[in-house]
């Protein structure tokens, strides 16, 4: 039996998941009155964006990976202000390219720097077109891209050993589309997005989650897989890997993983928060010194914690971090999304439901977007929800 409020029926809901896509539905949810329960395997909120306080320096710790929140939506952006304070921070990314230092993504300085010139914007414009591949009219592969976009000297400093360690792959393997979202600017503009709102959360991402989740009738359970309840609900809204959901019936989706090699030292080791390190003669891909994430209190700690970052294949019990999405994983998702489209009482959501690679930015957008058909389709006559609300392949 269903309770009501008013004309509405009062449902039982499970997220699965505690990462932005799943708070944003539960508290959703619950501030309509339903009944949900959030469950995570992990002990801590926050999914992949998950922050913590380093237990030996003070620090805190993007614990899967540097996560700067930058966005386009002004939706998504005021959003996530109501649930704690932001500070002003502009990703500036530093490359080392054969014992060089650089600035990304390629600008005037990188290209001044790189072929020893003093060039202005016009200049330099010219210079790079001279030096792309004009022949290649759509590029379709990340390799094609950049010799369309930059020419070979520069692709082959920056990017050819570092996309190689980072996918495993030839660049000729990869899609243009990897490549396509980093900018190619003519003036001394740094700055890696192109977006114009951009900043760090003051107490980390895990406290604005929390906030998103503090709500009355959400049942929050931590360390605890979906797999292990017993309970049944009216309908799950499911933030975990879609082809786990089904045992991995139809095989397993490429991801690649990461490693992450933690050092102290005192004081400040690399005088930035990222450094890439493009050559392939270095094993790992960059390396990310958290204090400088957070500028506004780094005077507070006497010591640093870095990471190093290794990409790899993952393998069964690995964290799935990018999905690798080429011929073989779409074709195994389309046999997965037909699975799921032919279940009832489960939606697929946020970046591993859908197997895709999203920015904090776009899987909030999407929650809010999913929680606007949600309230529509529960006063509809036909009130099930959908196995997807944004097209997965
Ligand atoms: P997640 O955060 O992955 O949450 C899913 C949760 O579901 C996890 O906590 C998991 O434990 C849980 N779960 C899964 N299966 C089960 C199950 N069966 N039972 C119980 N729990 C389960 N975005 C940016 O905007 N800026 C950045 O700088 C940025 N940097 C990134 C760096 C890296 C290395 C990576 C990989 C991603 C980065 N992102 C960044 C993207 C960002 O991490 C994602 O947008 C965000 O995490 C997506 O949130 P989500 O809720 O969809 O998924
Ligand atoms: N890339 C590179 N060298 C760099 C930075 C990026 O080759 O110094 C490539 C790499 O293949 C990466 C892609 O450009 O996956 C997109 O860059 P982005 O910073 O978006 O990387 P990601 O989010 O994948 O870490």
């Amino acid at each position: 039996m269903f309770d009501c409020v008013g004309s509405q029926i009062l449902r039982s809901f499970c997220v699965v998941g505690a990462g932005f896509s799943g708070a944003i539905i539960a508290r959703h949810l619950a501030e309509r009155g339903h009944k949900v329960t959030v469950v995570d395997e992990r002990p801590h909120l926050g999914g992949n964006c998950h922050t913590e306080r380093d237990a030996e320096t003070g620090v805190m710790v993007h614990k899967y990976g540097p996560h700067i929140f930058h966005t386009a939506d002004k939706r998504a952006w005021d959003y996530v202000q109501r649930f704690g304070k932001f500070q002003p921070y502009v990703n500036r990314v530093k490359a080392i390219s054969k014992d060089r230092v650089y600035t990304l993504p390629v600008n005037l300085l990188t290209i001044n720097q790189f072929f020893g010139t003093t060039m202005g914007p016009k200049e330099a414009r010219a210079f790079i077109e001279n030096k792309a591949d004009r022949s290649i009219q759509a590029p379709r592969s990340f390799e094609e891209q950049a010799l369309s976009m930059i020419g070979p000297e520069l692709y082959k400093a920056f990017f050819y050993g570092y996309t190689r360690k980072q996918w495993g792959l030839e660049p000729t393997e990869l899609p243009a589309s990897i490549l396509k979202r980093l900018p190619l600017r003519f003036n001394y503009d740094d700055n890696y997005f192109n977006h114009p709102y951009q900043g760090m959360p003051e107490e980390g991402y895990t406290s604005i989650v929390q906030n998103i989740l503090a709500v009355d009738g959400i049942d929050i359970r931590l360390g605890c897989s979906f797999e292990s309840l017993e309970e049944k609900y009216d309908h799950v809204f499911y933030t975990g890997p879609i082809d786990r959901y089904f045992q991995f019936r139809l095989g397993r989706l490429g991801y690649r993983t990461l490693d992450f090699e933690r050092f102290v030292d005192e004081g400040d080791h690399q005088g930035t928060a990222v450094i890439n390190y493009c050559d392939e003669t270095v094993p790992f891909t960059r390396i990310s010194e958290h204090k400088h994430f957070a500028p506004w209190e780094q005077e507070k700690f006497s010591k640093t914690v870095c990471f190093r970052e290794y990409s790899r294949l993952a393998g069964e019990g690995d964290v799935p971090y990018y999905p690798i999405r080429l011929v073989n994983e779409k074709k195994m998702l389309d046999s997965y999304i037909a699975l799921a489209k032919s279940e009832s009482g489960v939606s697929f959501m946020g970046r591993l439901g859908t197997y895709r690679y999203l920015d904090m930015d776009v899987t909030i957008t999407e929650a809010l977007a999913a929680c606007d058909q949600i309230d529509a389709l529960l006063q509809s006559d036909d009130n099930s929800l959908p196995s997807f609300f944004v097209d997965p392949a």
